[in-house]
């Protein structure tokens, strides 16, 4: 009940409880002494007693709580970028400044949790670079190292070791890639180019580029739609690129020989809703939830023999959510898997891109 009162008002009511106290004890003494004159003169004495007493309690209160408090609200309003108002004896009431207070502890504790986060991710994400880059760079040391030291004029072994340090590298320029590309989306710098275009096209595209990679394992590339009846979404094309090639590229990685990658498209009332399908290894439940977190590998040994960085679907996770859509998997240990997200359909605005 009197957390509602101001500074001000406490000391009014403790002065008048105080007086109070006092007006009894005066009128019982003056009765008991046969001193008692007039009741003018004991409501004199009171009021005397109600001015004095209070000027002390507000002296008291402003010294040694009003100032204290005065400088916390000081300290937390400099903090605070929207600071209500300054603390004001008259004004300020004290469930207001509890409040307030609590407010601004739960503020400092959220911010530390944050920057405690952001020091763990920090220190994670160092960790792992670091982790991905020393693999290729010692293995460049140690086929560089052999050369020199008398295997360059080896015909067994000069031209694999070479191939095999140069293969290294390509791995090393995969990481510093995708490690530009996140680090761009992450920081919030990267631009997003939306543009009306033909993403059967752009897959087609794709499809060509990867028909060697895919020949390798004698993965048949397909899509459940017609070439020339053009599949027009609102998206970033370099950007959808990537992610379909990522896409498309690690179910060449993870698919069967002999095996099939599928990418269909579906017309929803307002999307396209795009699927990649394939029939490889598959990804086992436990892994699902991780999946799309940067470095994270379900075989690390498989992927780093083929290349990969660890990054594909981070990157991929984080273009789909840039187009505030999601992607999502389903998968099956041994029988394959689906990634899908959905696009916007053509913005009728604007024009379609020719190219
Ligand atoms: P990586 O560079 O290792 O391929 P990604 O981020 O692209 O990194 O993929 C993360 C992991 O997810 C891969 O290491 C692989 O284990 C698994 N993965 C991704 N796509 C598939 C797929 N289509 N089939 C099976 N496993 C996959």
């Amino acid at each position: 009940m009197f957390n509602n009162l101001t500074v001000k008002q406490i000391a009014v009511l403790i002065a008048a409880v105080i007086s109070a106290i006092n007006a009894l004890l005066l009128i019982i003494w003056l009765l008991l002494t046969g001193a008692f004159t007039s009741i003018l003169s004991v409501l004199v004495l009171i009021v005397i007693s109600f001015g004095f007493t209070y000027i002390i309690v507000s002296l008291l209160l402003s010294t040694f709580v009003f100032q204290k408090l005065k400088m916390i609200y000081k300290i937390i309003s400099k903090k605070k970028s929207k600071s209500k108002q300054d603390f004001s004896l008259a004004t300020s009431n004290l469930t207001e400044v509890n409040d307030e207070v609590i407010k601004w502890a739960q503020d400092r504790e959220e911010e530390i949790i944050e920057l405690k986060n952001l020091e763990n991710y920090r220190r994670n994400f160092v960790g792992n670079i670091s982790h991905e880059l020393k693999t290729p760079i010692f293995s460049i040391q140690g086929y560089l190292h052999t050369l020199l030291d008398g295997g360059l004029h080896d015909d067994n072994i000069n031209e694999k070791y070479v191939k095999r340090a140069a293969s290294n590298v390509e791995r090393l320029q995969n990481i510093v890639e995708d490690l530009e590309v996140i680090n761009q989306l992450e920081s919030g710098n990267a631009d997003f180019m939306m543009t009306n275009f033909d993403i059967g096209k752009l897959t087609l595209e794709l499809f060509e580029d990867l028909k060697f990679r895919a020949k390798e394992n004698k993965i048949s590339l397909s899509t459940n739609f017609n070439p020339n009846t053009p599949v027009i979404v609102y998206a970033d094309k370099d950007r959808i690129r990537q992610v379909l090639d990522n896409l498309i590229t690690n179910s060449l990685k993870y698919g069967k020989l002999k095996g099939k990658t599928i990418v269909s498209f579906h017309n929803l009332e307002e999307n396209v809703l795009v699927e990649i399908s394939d029939n490889g290894i598959g990804i086992g439940k436990k892994h699902l939830n991780h999946l799309f977190d940067r470095f994270y590998r379900v075989d690390s040994s498989r992927s780093r023999a083929i290349g990969g960085s660890g990054l594909g679907l981070s990157i991929v996770k984080h273009i789909i959510e840039a187009h505030h859509q999601t992607i999502n998997v389903k998968s099956t240990t041994g029988e394959g898997s689906t990634f899908d997200f959905l696009l916007p359909k053509k913005d009728t605005k604007l024009k379609v891109e020719s190219k």
